[in-house]
């Protein structure tokens, strides 16, 4: 028992050491909640998880977020008392300053103030930004980022998320809201997206286009992983990622449609922007890997005349889910940081 509370006095006293008090990052969103609690060295100490209660509103998610943030404390050795401060990152569109979520297309939720309800159960500053945002902001500093001052990241899963960086600072344009790159028309004509509009990268290169895609193969001939998806209602990166190594000819068709039609996107984007590095991460790019990077590259280099040496990177990003709660940490602490 004794040993045990010198043990926590020691690991509390590390942190302190280590330039700060812990603070708590939080990746809100539309399937699950994820918090870490993170040393001043940005080492995660605690992590906790629960399943997004999307449907139920504001005060539900509020709920289940605390009990994310106790589970992270808990598994630290800490207290609420011993954080300095809260960052989440959360789905659109965002009133940053007032840390509200106005609304969101996978979160039943309207005008509600996360951000203070976060802080007032807390007791600490919390501040609250766009997901994609967050999750890049992790890349930059602690992940494929690191070392570069102007990258462009694109997260490929459900939907497609872009974060564009340059001389270190996030751009966010004239209304707060640039950064979509999921939304570059790649197809005139193309599939519906969204949004609304027509040939969107989402629309062809996200998870849910490659989904819909399997499901119409599955329609016109027997095809399990199309049967299995409409079964389960969505596809897993994971299964998709199988189908690729055992060699399934009509998930690798799939897959290499959707990374060529991701580098006319992001090989028009590099013409313009002319970033150090392009990162390429979210759940589709972990679970497919380096190959489908190079796949991606392959298309944006027919697209780029602006690079002939090469000198640009395509990378994949280097922390995985830690990205948001890690992002949301470095928000938290740059809070404190700024008073
Ligand atoms: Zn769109």
């Amino acid at each position: 028992m004794r040993r045990g509370r010198e043990q926590g006095l020691e690991r509390k006293l590390m942190i302190e050491i280590g330039g700060g008090r812990p603070v708590v990052g939080v990746d809100l969103g539309g399937t699950k909640i994820m918090a870490g609690v993170v040393a001043a060295d940005n080492r995660v100490l605690g992590r906790g998880k629960r399943p997004t209660p999307a449907k139920e509103g504001g005060p539900a998610i509020l709920k289940a977020m605390l009990e994310c943030v106790d589970e992270a404390l808990a598994g630290a050795g800490l207290t609420r008392g011993d954080l300095a401060a809260a960052g989440i990152g959360s789905p659109g569109p965002l009133d940053t300053g007032g840390g509200v979520i106005l609304h969101s297309a996978n979160l039943n939720v309207r005008n509600y103030p996360i951000g203070p309800e976060l802080s007032a159960a807390l007791g600490v500053p919390t501040r609250v930004d766009n997901d994609v945002s967050v999750g890049g902001y992790g890349e930059f500093i602690l992940g494929a980022g690191r070392g570069y001052s102007d990258i462009l990241a694109a997260f490929v899963g459900t939907g497609i998320g872009g974060c564009l960086i340059m001389d270190g600072k996030i751009v966010k344009g004239a209304t707060n809201n640039s950064g979509e790159i999921g939304h570059v028309v790649v197809k005139v004509g193309g599939p519906r997206c969204g949004c609304g509009a027509n040939g969107c990268m989402e629309a062809l290169a996200s998870k849910t286009a490659i989904a819909n895609r399997l499901v119409k193969a599955s329609k016109k001939r027997g095809y399990p992983l199309g049967e299995k998806i409409q079964r389960k209602g969505r596809l897993k990166s994971g299964d998709l990622a199988q189908a690729v190594r055992d060699k399934d000819p009509i998930a690798i068709r799939e897959v290499e449609r959707a990374a060529y039609y991701l580098g006319v996107g992001l090989g028009g984007l590099v013409n313009v922007i002319g970033p150090q590095v392009v990162i390429i991460g979210g759940g589709v790019t972990e679970a497919l890997g380096q190959p489908f990077v190079d796949l991606i590259e392959s298309s944006a280099r027919i697209q780029i005349i602006t690079d002939p040496d090469r000198v640009i990177k395509f990378v994949p990003a280097a922390l995985g889910d830690d990205a948001g709660i890690l992002g949301a940490s470095l928000y938290a602490r740059d809070m404190i940081a700024r008073g």
